[in-house]
């Protein structure tokens, strides 16, 4: 079965293709929306991970027939209240790169002892209209004071994983995604769609 990917991001799109790759589901194969470009995205109004996935799904389902996803990630950090959140492609503004977001993120920490840290994902699986599922999965971590590492997207080489002594910048894809909470989200939605008895059209 093909699922199309309703991402824009490219970092986002490599895990998923890559995600697919080692999925044991044989006739499973990932691919963006087609047209994507040409498609307007929704605003993402929601106030959780969770509302944001689901509004995403549907609405990018009306633009196929085949099953489409959608996921909304970010970083939650407790002693900024949770920040950045569901704001986590925009903390430091509506355009602003990955660097000024994490330049926000670390300013913000200044000072703080608390540094702990959660990547969220949630992921929800669509098809005309109509929501099919939805997953979730995080991965604990701690902020680090500066940057280590280059790989990745977005605040990887600020988030440091106690069980690797590395930052997500500083390991491999297939390290991360084995960890991560993308990695857990689509594993969870393969899993669903791996069971009978038949739950897609
Ligand atoms: P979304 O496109 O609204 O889901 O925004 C997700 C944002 O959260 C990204 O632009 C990144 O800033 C951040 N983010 C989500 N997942 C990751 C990850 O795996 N590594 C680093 N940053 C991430």
């Amino acid at each position: 079965m093909t699922l199309y990917a309703s991402t824009h991001n490219p970092g986002k799109l490599r895990e998923f293709l890559r995600a697919c790759e080692q999925s044991a589901i044989s006739d499973l194969i990932v691919q963006p929306l087609p047209r994507l470009e040409d498609i307007a995205p929704p605003d993402e109004t929601g106030e959780t991970f969770e509302e944001n996935a689901v509004l995403k799904a549907l609405y990018y389902s009306k633009f196929c027939v085949g099953c489409v996803f959608a996921d909304d990630s970010g970083l939650e950090v407790p002693a900024l209240g949770g920040a950045p959140g569901v704001r986590s492609a925009r903390y430091a503004g509506e355009n602003a790169t990955d660097a000024q977001n994490n330049a926000l993120v670390l300013q913000n920490l200044k000072g703080s002892v608390d540094r702990n840290a959660r990547f969220v994902c949630v992921i929800a699986l669509a098809q005309r209209g109509k929501l099919l599922h939805v997953v979730r999965g995080t991965v604990e971590g701690d902020i680090l004071t500066e940057a280590r590492g280059s790989n990745g997207f977005g605040y990887d080489s600020l988030f440091f994983y106690p069980p690797f002594k590395r930052s997500f910048g500083e390991i491999g894809p297939d390290e991360k995604f084995a960890v991560s909470h993308r990695g857990q989200a689509l594993r969870s939605l393969f899993d669903w769609i791996s069971r009978p008895p038949d739950q897609l059209a």
